[in-house]
């Protein structure tokens, strides 16, 4: 009987893009499973290694997926295998959000003129980002200038 992962599509490609947290990668990686003959075999084998050992809860179940098989994220299968916990999970992160979400305003809400002031200054702008973007372009140019050299 033939080995299935050697007609796996992902054969030769480099494994890292399939465990990436670069955002595309994900999205990347699924091309490459699209054209996958054993994509079905793949996804079932992977869904089988992840089932909850003993003693793990399904969250931390959750948590320890990773990587993209079968043309799916490790979000995405643990919400195939496990629907109604992966929308409760979910659910919670939403409202643990929104609850800090209305802790900072309450807190900006109480602050100073001036400190609210001081407090804008630390958050991201515009001009911080474009400061930052330039400083990165003139690391890579020196980088390059090193290697060259
Ligand atoms: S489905 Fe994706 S990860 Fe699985 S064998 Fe095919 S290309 Fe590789």
């Amino acid at each position: 009987m033939t080995d299935w992962t050697e007609r796996a599509n992902c054969r030769g490609t480099d494994p890292e893009l399939f465990f990436s947290r670069r955002p595309g990668d994900a999205k990347r990686a699924k091309r490459v499973c699209a054209g996958c003959w054993v994509a079905e075999q793949c996804l079932r084998n992977q869904l089988e290694y992840e089932l909850p050992q003993p003693g793990d809860g399904l969250e931390t179940n959750m948590r320890l997926r990773d990587g993209v098989f079968g043309g799916l994220t490790a979000t995405e299968r643990f919400a195939l295998q496990f629907p109604e916990e992966a929308t409760r999970i979910r659910e919670r992160e939403r409202a643990r959000s929104q609850r800090l979400l209305e802790y900072k305003r309450a807190k900006y809400a109480a602050m100073s003129p001036e400190e609210r002031a001081a407090y804008r200054g630390k958050v991201d702008t515009p001009e911080k980002r474009e400061a930052k973007r330039e400083r990165d372009r003139r690391s890579a140019a020196n980088k390059k200038a090193t290697v060259a050299a």
